[in-house]
């Protein structure tokens, strides 16, 4: 039994479409996420009893869901699409946890929706137990993110390029707004629509914004801290257009994201971003874009037109001095050093030193605490005169293990846990997952996640969920 609070589906006619998951053939849970039950305050045994399991798959509504398909637009790569919305997700209702925070559960991969286009509504198993582990690796890390509760095996093929076992994931979100949902409003004129979605915004993630223009500091705030996280653990979201940037600063929708392994802030994996538009680097920069089409929505709703574009431009250049002290912040920490050292000439410097060289990132830094940083360089004179100055500083150690995570969810261990999963064996995906959400666990049983991919197993491209 759940107790569900939809406010989403009390909003307006137009936000989504009422619209109920489709029942699989033969669900199976292939993981279920007991820490985050207890979060939510969910009985685990519960969820993976037969009911629960229903619930999961789609197969079963439970009293007081009411399950939607929300509406929204977006940039794709730059291209605006005045529709896209929830083509294989529902979100079953909202849930408001013991300490009062409000959560979406929503279903991926749950089957069509009046948003699929030419889409199935599906999902493979392999991007949900991507998502699964990425998303609670990011969250073991304090990253702000979507978590994952559940993960399903469909029992039925889902067709890609070839047939491959389906799969539903149950994500849990702040919410699922994106910037794509206020375009979604703006590019329709519906002002009243704006409206009401930027007073449910601001109820849910902004309290103290008292307004359109606050609500953009905060989510400009919000967003540039989420953005100075993934640069520091190197993360590159793959894709980061407007339909997939959420509002409350969550990062949001894993489709080919992925972990640098080797350091170069060009790296690019997924198979789709051919100009390198959403590489590691770029990531600020797109932020700022995205948010800049998150202005463009709000400037009708800020009175005379003049001065609105000229306070939302305000807005969205905050971005930059926000992000920057992030970025010291957390890099700072990586160095084990507090805002008062000179964190940005030393970073910059070992980056450079790390991308010559092509150093592998996590070990790098994870190696900064133990002494064994210098293995990892070529050119160990380098290092050590860079070493020299940083040591000058007075590093914490601590500071730094708790910041540089040991092992991170690399993507040939990803791809090996997916292809063992598929020939249905869930262990290394389980060994996976627990390694990666103790991340700073220097478990001798883990060591082998440790290491950087052998020259044969390094993934160049990863694929979109689709
Ligand atoms: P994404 O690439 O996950 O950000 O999705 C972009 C858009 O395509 C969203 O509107 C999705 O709902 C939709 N979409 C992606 N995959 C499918 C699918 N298999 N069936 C229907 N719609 C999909
Ligand atoms: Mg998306």
């Amino acid at each position: 039994m759940i107790h569900f609070d939809n406010s989403y589906a009390r909003m307006p006619e137009g936000f989504f479409a009422r619209v109920a998951p489709t029942p699989v053939a033969e669900p199976k849970l292939l993981a279920l996420n007991e820490g985050l039950a207890r979060r939510l305050g969910l009985d685990a045994g519960w969820l993976s009893g037969p009911e629960g399991v229903a619930m999961l798959a789609g197969n079963a509504v439970p009293q007081g869901a009411d399950p939607i398909a929300q509406a929204y637009a977006g940039h794709q790569f730059g291209g605006f699409v005045p529709q896209l919305g929830d083509g294989r997700a529902v979100l079953l209702g909202e849930v408001v946890a013991p300490d009062g925070a409000r959560f979406d559960i929503q279903l991926k991969g749950s089957g069509p929706t009046p948003f699929s286009r030419r889409g199935d509504g599906r999902a493979w198993m392999g991007p949900v137990l991507r998502e699964y582990v990425v998303s609670e690796f990011m969250h073991a890390m304090g990253v702000p993110t979507t978590r994952a509760l559940a993960a399903v095996a469909t029992g039925e093929t889902v067709w890609r390029e070839s047939g491959l076992p389906g799969a539903v994931l149950t994500r849990v979100a702040a919410s699922h707004i994106r910037v794509g949902t206020f375009q979604y409003f703006a590019v329709r004129g519906q002002e009243d629509a704006l409206a009401a979605l930027t007073d449910h915004v601001i109820a849910r993630h902004y309290p103290a914004a008292n307004g359109p223009l606050s609500l953009l500091d905060h989510v400009v705030a919000r967003q540039a801290e989420t953005i100075a996280h993934w640069m520091a653990l190197g993360f590159i979201h793959g894709v980061m257009n407007t339909d997939n940037m959420a509002v409350s600063g969550e990062t949001i929708d894993y489709g080919p994201c992925a972990f640098m392994d080797v350091y170069h802030p060009d790296t690019v994996f997924s198979s789709i971003d051919r100009g390198g538009r959403y590489a590691w680097a770029q990531q600020p920069q797109i932020a700022v874009w995205n948010l800049a089409q998150l202005a463009t929505c709000l400037i009708p709703l800020m009175g005379e037109r003049d001065a609105a574009i000229e306070a939302a431009t305000k807005s969205v250049h905050g971005f930059a001095p926000i992000y920057q002290a992030a970025w010291r912040r957390r890099f700072g920490e990586k160095l084990g050093l507090t805002e008062a050292a000179d964190v940005q000439p030393l970073a910059e410097r070992l980056l450079t030193m790390m991308a010559q060289q092509r150093a592998d990132f996590t070990r790098v830094f994870a190696g900064l605490a133990d002494g064994r940083a210098r293995d990892e360089f070529i050119d160990r004179d380098a290092f050590d005169a860079w070493a020299a100055d940083w040591q000058a500083q007075g590093p914490d150690p601590d500071l730094m293990r708790h910041a540089n995570p040991v092992r991170i969810p690399r993507n040939h261990r990803i791809e090996e846990a997916i292809a063992a999963a598929v020939a249905d064996d869930l262990g290394p995906f389980r060994r996976l997952f627990d390694a990666v959400t103790h991340p700073r666990d220097a478990r001798s049983e883990w060591d082998d996640l440790a290491h950087a991919p052998l020259a044969e197993q390094i993934v160049h491209q990863t694929f979109c969920g689709t």
